[in-house]
């Protein structure tokens, strides 16, 4: 396990201790040349790259202990049954929940948000009037599956507005919460501008208001510590694939009491208790809400994705990437025309445009100069409408980024500009 190690006494802009370059050999796809350049990856918040242990850990479970779990009588069996629930204890200890029954497996951030928007829906618990609080920063993932409850329940979908700097309008959220809100649905951090929301403060007004809180955890995974008991919250949601694990896995916590509560959803093999065509009995939690057979080898590797993050520290990544970042946007200030959206501590994500010049092609001249960037709506369209724009360009960080790579964004940027003017 990578232990980081740096001189003391080193006070420069960066934080000292955090050596990303003897990380940079741990992901191996980083080591490559795009377009005759070395590659500078800045698309993190898209998706992140997998370090060797992560990749390791895929392939140690096809090579030597594939086989689908609880249930089977065999030696291979019991070493896949153990080593994936041993990655739901990894899950639990990492997001300290009060037990591992209350972490279920899903794909993704996405299957987590539609599974708890569904199964509120089926549970009636949101009736006819009654309203979903959302944000304007919010990721369609977490707009589109609770549209849809609400056109099924006769609910009513209420926007959080934000101000110009890409924060929250506290004053508005609170004005809401006299409403009939039921639960507020928000993201922590937004993967369009980066903005870091007061999640633990909003939460604590949304619970005294009598609604349930969940957070959409995404972008936060990889940049924020996570304590779902401290932040008084009913349920979270992450990807693997964002905090260095694969795709196709990801998490649904979900406080036991409420869980308990709530019907199950996807009906199949391993969520039942008993079955009989004329009845069927469910399983206890999380296998509950984990119908048929579940990505085995995805939870193991977001394991040791979670031990490769713990094994550096959040305490170390959180600093050095937000001197990345303000490094990013003091490199980019100078370009003529510049704008960048959500507040100066933002997190993960700094988005922008240059005046003149579309989103789009400032990325593809990105791309031919080896730096990686997305550039769009990123999955938030009314959050673009909100600004009267059709995108931006994005660069986000991650724990293997530098300093150089900031200057090549600067100088990439400066000179794509001055290509498209
Ligand atoms: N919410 C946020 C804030 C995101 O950034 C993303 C991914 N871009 C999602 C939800 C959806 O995640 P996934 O596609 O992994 O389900």
């Amino acid at each position: 396990m990578f232990h980081p190690a740096g001189d003391p006494a080193d006070t420069g802009n960066f934080p000292a201790m955090f050596q990303p370059d003897l990380l940079i050999p741990e992901f191996p796809i980083l080591d490559q040349m795009i377009q005759g350049r070395p590659l500078v990856y800045l698309d993190n918040a898209a998706t992140t790259q997998k370090p060797m242990a992560v990749l390791l850990a895929s392939r140690h479970y096809y090579e030597a202990i594939n086989s689908n779990i609880h249930r089977g009588t065999h030696h291979l069996a019991r070493l896949a049954t153990e080593a994936f629930e041993n990655a739901r204890n990894t899950v639990a200890s990492h997001l300290n929940a009060a037990t591992p029954d209350e972490v279920i497996f899903t794909s993704g951030t996405t299957d987590a948000i539609n599974l708890v928007a569904n199964i509120l829906s089926l549970s009636g618990r949101i009736g006819p009037g009654d309203e979903v609080l959302i944000s304007t920063l919010e990721h369609h993932s977490n707009i589109v599956p609770w549209q849809m409850l609400c056109e099924r329940a006769g609910a009513v979908l209420k926007v959080i507005p934000c101000h110009d700097d890409g924060r929250l309008d506290q004053a508005a959220f609170l004005t809401l919460l006299e409403g009939r809100v039921k639960i507020l649905a928000l993201t922590w951090i937004s993967n369009s501008f980066g903005t870091v929301n007061p999640v633990a403060e909003m939460t604590a007004a949304a619970k005294a208001a009598g609604a349930l809180v969940m957070l959409d955890a995404a972008q936060a995974a990889a940049h924020q510590r996570i304590d779902v008991q401290a932040l008084g919250i009913d349920f979270l949601a992450f990807s693997g694939h964002k905090i260095y694990a694969p795709t196709g896995i990801g998490v649904l916590w979900g406080r036991a009491e409420i869980l308990n509560s709530l019907p199950p959803w996807r009906g199949g093999g391993e969520m039942i208790k008993e079955v009989t065509f004329e009845k069927t009995t469910y399983n206890e939690l999380p296998f509950k809400y984990e119908a048929g057979t579940p990505n085995i080898e995805g939870a193991i590797a977001l394991a040791a994705a979670i031990d490769f993050v713990n094994g550096i520290g959040l305490s170390m990544i959180q600093p050095y990437e937000q001197a990345l970042i303000r490094a990013a946007a003091e490199a980019l200030a100078d370009i003529p025309g510049i704008r960048f959206y959500g507040p100066a501590d933002r997190a993960g994500a700094l988005s922008f445009n240059v005046e003149g010049v579309h989103h789009y092609d400032l990325g593809t001249l990105l791309d031919q100069m080896g730096v990686a960037v997305r550039t769009g709506h990123h999955c938030c369209q009314p959050l673009m409408a909100r600004f009267g724009i059709t995108g931006t360009v994005r660069a986000s960080f991650a724990l293997y980024n530098t300093e150089s790579d900031v200057a090549a964004l600067a100088a990439a940027t400066a000179k794509a500009v001055s290509m498209l003017r």
